[in-house]
């Protein structure tokens, strides 16, 4: 049975149906992972690097934002975690569940969400994650790489950092004095490029 779950600009949602098959797996504490129903961890476990596919609507001049961003998840894991498979993807304009691991970059957003800059979807069976959408918003927000030109900039790469994170398995981390790049809020015009202890410790439960 397939799972998902949706993290937005401060919403998670998850639907959970109940499904008993075979004995209840063990519980794993969380390190900031999804849980399954089980309590299990959910990441791609060894389906390493994850296929990702970038829109053709995704702005080629912001392709090195998004590889800066891969390399910060990789440097610490020490291993590669992502491979660009396409950056001409094209055959859906919308997100789906379509077995394809997508990063959309949107112009049109749900007119109720103008809050939110971006959403990522995981799917996962068991504990394995099986596909991840990341959509961008483009309608309601402008994107930098250095200097934010206007006052509804959001810094591209920390964005980037946090879905992928979200695309990793990570749910937010947020609370006092933490620093983290999955805390919920990524407030416009600041830039947060480098992974806090607590990422580089949950990146690791699950990706060594
Ligand atoms: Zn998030």
């Amino acid at each position: 049975m397939l799972r998902y779950i949706t993290f937005g600009f401060g919403i998670a949602g998850v639907l959970l149906g109940l499904f008993a098959c075979a004995p209840n797996p063990k519980a794993e504490e969380s390190c900031n992972f999804v849980q399954n129903v089980y309590g299990q961890r959910i990441s791609w476990k060894d389906q390493v690097p994850i296929p990702l596919m970038v829109h053709s609507n995704f702005p080629k001049e912001y392709l090195p934002a998004l590889e800066r961003a891969i390399k910060t998840w990789e440097n610490s894991a020490g291993r590669r975690l992502f491979a660009i498979t396409s950056t001409q993807y094209q055959d859906s304009a919308s997100p789906a569940k379509d077995g394809q691991s997508v990063v959309y970059w949107l112009h049109n957003w749900e007119p109720e969400k103008p809050t939110e800059q971006a959403r990522t979807s995981i799917y996962w069976v068991g504990n394995q994650i099986r596909e991840a959408d990341l959509r961008i918003n483009d309608k309601n927000f402008d994107f930098y790489t250095d200097t934010s030109n206007t006052n509804k900039g959001v810094h591209l790469e920390s964005l980037l950092i946090h879905e992928l994170g979200h695309i990793l398995g990570l749910k937010h981390i947020d609370g006092t004095d933490n620093n983290s790049v999955m805390a919920t809020y990524l407030a416009l015009q600041v830039k947060r490029e480098n992974l806090s202890d607590i990422d580089k410790e949950a990146l690791s439960c699950e990706y060594k």
